[in-house]
């Protein structure tokens, strides 16, 4: 028969790999909590049924929308059956969750997952028990290693076909008497089937359920404060308090522990210097730096891997782009033609696809991390960083992959159960450098000859910066509020997938791809048009009268916002930030149309005429800091806009990373150039020191709802 079957777990138990192993289709699999974002769909290899996964859930208490989502699903749409995967290295912890789901009243089966794990170490699962206690059919298995997953078909099917209920556990007598109670006041309202769940949800006061049954709560509210003055605690505790005992005793019988090592496992002594209170942040810098270092390090003497291809790919685009407008010499072909052609496109998009070797570097240096569990890591050691900044160290997920693009970076703020942190991140994800931003980062470390720690402090301020809009945030109403818990087990180390990796570095590559042939290709075309023509329409010389063009006028009208920022009156600066709105890769692309003229386009004569336009190491710091940090690119802003729900926060957003950005590059110009000898004018001492007043004040400020907020939790 064909059936819909739900695959429901806790974060990072195997979900997806399972969902793989079923379906035979390959989601991307992640090495932390939240990368599922939406319930996604497929047929289980040799059968007509269905799977649906599900996010990644701890309870079925709705404090998160991945909750909302999977609850509505399991309650609105009642699959057939339900596979519920436990991590079996963390059973304790999941089996919270089985119990409320055996509770629902749906065909269902426990896919004891990571057993090779469990083996591994040398513990024992005594299975017997365990399905008995439980009342629910339990099938080991190891989704990684494709161990048993038959038989985990063959049982869920038979639960299904047979429509076979588990058996809801039973709790002290003073907590079934107000459960039967609850019953009697539900009987009618709601599905036979499901009353256990809805008992329960109606003695912890579930506002949903309050809902869907009104009034009903008023009527059994005296059974409930008897409950509660008996065991001088509040209705849910107790029952999760119940759930949990019952959890402890059943494990005690069925889980034997093999004898652990006095050193720990490998993993475990890896970790005690990665997530060492004061070598866990040194030892992370020095990583990303070594891996901006691979992906872009170059220097006369040496060139990195990344560097190195660039180099090579650039050469062929040159030789390619020469020949090109060799053959249109030859030809006689227009002249306006030949230079939309080679300085127009090729200089443009050619310029963002020779950074394609850079990115696979960088990305297959992040990919092995997150694989082989480093990222997990590095989540828990910024948790400890990020509380005590009153921010969640679940923000730290949705920065991390960021770091790819900052689209599935605000989406993954999803996963965040409080509102206020979930919105303060997915208004700051995008302060992280993405991989559109690699190009311009790659530039400016040409033009600081060769400076690859600039890769560093994009990474790095943008934590900060993160950090830093928490702390701010916070202090408004609407964004006040707790941290949310932030509970994940570390993996064990493990080696890395090799296809997962390939997989995942394709992914990236494909997209920035896919942006250098549409959003920078009709990007440069615009640029190239404004740039060769004036008003008049008259094509103009681009080596000696593009300062007559339609675009030095537009860009030049604002370019004075910029002139404390040490810009100069360079129209070609401000161009390029506003391109960089399209797609950050255009910020490079546009450079290239507009500061080569018919030189040869190549990275290294970009980073060249950048610093030769510049003058200053301190205005081309000031340069880069403030189109890395502005405003993201218009596809970001469309993914914060989902995630916000209303334009007004939105266009605060944007607001907010403008003035901050242009703050930063303020900042770094002063100081970069103090240091430096650079003359600065005065006045923009003045704006400095204001802005920095303004930005230690907003820092500083006593924030009005921790206090409370405190209060409340406790
Ligand atoms: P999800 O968050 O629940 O979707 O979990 P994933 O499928 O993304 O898996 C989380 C991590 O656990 C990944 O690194 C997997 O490779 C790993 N994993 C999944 N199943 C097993 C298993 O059976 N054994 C072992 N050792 N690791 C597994
Ligand atoms: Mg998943």
């Amino acid at each position: 028969m064909n059936h819909i079957i739900a695959l429901a777990g806790n974060p990072n138990c195997g979900k997806t790999t399972l969902f793989n192993a079923l379906t035979g289709s390959s989601q991307r699999v992640g090495n932390w909590p939240g990368v599922t974002i939406d319930k996604k769909v497929g047929r289980i290899k040799g059968t007509d049924s269905e799977l649906v996964d599900l996010p990644g859930i701890y309870s079925l208490s709705p404090y998160s929308p991945e909750e909302i989502v999977t609850r509505n699903f399991i309650v609105g749409e009642k699959p057939d059956a339900l596979i519920n995967i436990v991590d079996a290295t963390n059973i304790e912890r999941n089996l919270y969750l089985s119990l409320q789901l055996i509770d629902m009243g749906i065909p269902m089966v426990i896919a004891l997952n990571m057993m090779d794990e469990v083996e591994k170490r040398g513990d024992k699962i005594d299975i017997d028990v365990l399905s008995k206690g439980l009342g629910v059919p339990i099938i080991p298995i190891s989704a990684a290693k494709k161990e048993n997953i038959d038989g985990l078909v063959e049982k869920i099917m038979e639960v299904a076909d047979s429509h076979q209920l588990p058996i809801p556990a039973s709790y002290e007598d003073s907590l079934e008497e107000v459960a039967a109670a609850a019953e009697k006041v539900l009987r009618g309202k709601v599905p036979t089937d499901n009353m256990r769940f809805y008992a329960f949800k109606l003695i912890e006061d579930d506002q949903l359920v309050n809902e869907v049954v009104p009034g009903a709560r008023e009527s059994i509210k005296e059974d409930i404060q008897r409950l509660e003055t008996e065991h001088d605690d509040s209705a849910d505790s107790i029952i999760a308090n119940s759930r949990y005992d019952k959890i402890t005793g059943l494990v005690q019988k069925a889980v034997t522990h093999a004898p652990r090592l006095e050193k720990g496992t490998l993993s475990d002594r890896i970790d005690r210097y990665v997530t060492n209170k004061y070598l866990g942040i040194p030892i992370f810098i020095a990583i990303i730096a070594f891996v901006y270092f691979l992906a872009m390090f170059d220097s006369p003497d040496w060139s990195s891997p990344g560097a190195w291809a660039t180099g090579v790919l650039n050469d062929a685009f040159a030789n390619f782009s020469a020949g090109v407008a060799d053959w249109c010499a030859s030809e006689g072909v227009n002249e306006i033609l030949t230079s939309l052609l080679t300085d127009g496109i090729m200089s443009g998009v050619g310029a963002v696809l020779g950074f394609l070797p850079q990115i696979i570097v960088m990305f297959a240096c992040l990919n092995i991390l997150e694989e082989i569990g480093y990222m997990a890591r590095v989540a828990f050691v910024m948790d400890r960083i990020f509380r005590y900044f009153n921010l969640s160290g679940k923000s730290f997920i949705p920065l991390l992959v960021g770091t790819g693009c900052g689209v599935p970076g605000v989406m993954s703020s999803r996963t965040i159960e409080s509102e206020c942190d979930r919105r303060i991140t997915a208004m700051t994800v995008t302060f992280m450098p993405c991989s559109a931003k690699l190009p311009v980062i790659s530039a400016i470390a040409g033009a600081l000859a060769g400076n690859m720690w600039v890769a560093v402090y994009a990474y790095f301020m943008g934590i900060v910066l993160v950090i830093m809009s928490g702390i701010i945030l916070k202090k408004f109403q609407r964004l006040s509020g707790d941290p949310a818990p932030f509970i994940m087990e570390l993996p064990p180390y493990h080696a890395p997938k090799v296809m997962s990796i390939i997989k995942g570095i394709w992914e990236r590559c494909w997209a920035f791809i896919k942006n250098a042939m549409t959003v920078v290709l009709l990007a440069t075309v615009v640029i190239w048009v404004l740039s060769h023509f004036d008003f008049a329409f008259h094509y103009l010389d681009p080596n000696t009268q593009m300062d007559d063009s339609i675009l030095s006028a537009l860009a030049g009208a604002i370019a004075y916002l910029f002139m404390p920022l040490g810009w100069g009156d360079n129209w070609e600066l401000t161009a390029a930030t506003i391109t960089g709105f399209m797609a950050k890769e255009d910020i490079v692309a546009t450079l290239g149309v507009l500061l080569l003229g018919d030189t040869e386009a190549s990275i290294s004569s970009i980073s060249a005429a950048l610093a030769d336009l510049l003058g200053n190491g301190a205005a081309i710091m000031s340069f880069f800091s403030f189109n890395i940090f502005c405003a993201p690119c218009v596809a970001a802003v469309t993914a914060i806009h989902r995630e916000l729900g209303s334009w007004k926060s939105t266009g605060l957003t944007l607001l907010y990373h403008t003035l901050l950005s242009y703050s930063v590059a303020l900042f770094v110009y002063v100081i970069y150039g103090t240091l430096d000898g650079t003359y600065i004018e005065p006045y923009v001492y003045v704006l400095a020191v204001a802005s920095a007043a303004l930005l230690i004040y907003l820092l500083v400020a006593k924030d009005p709802f921790r206090q409370k907020s405190r209060k409340v939790s406790e």
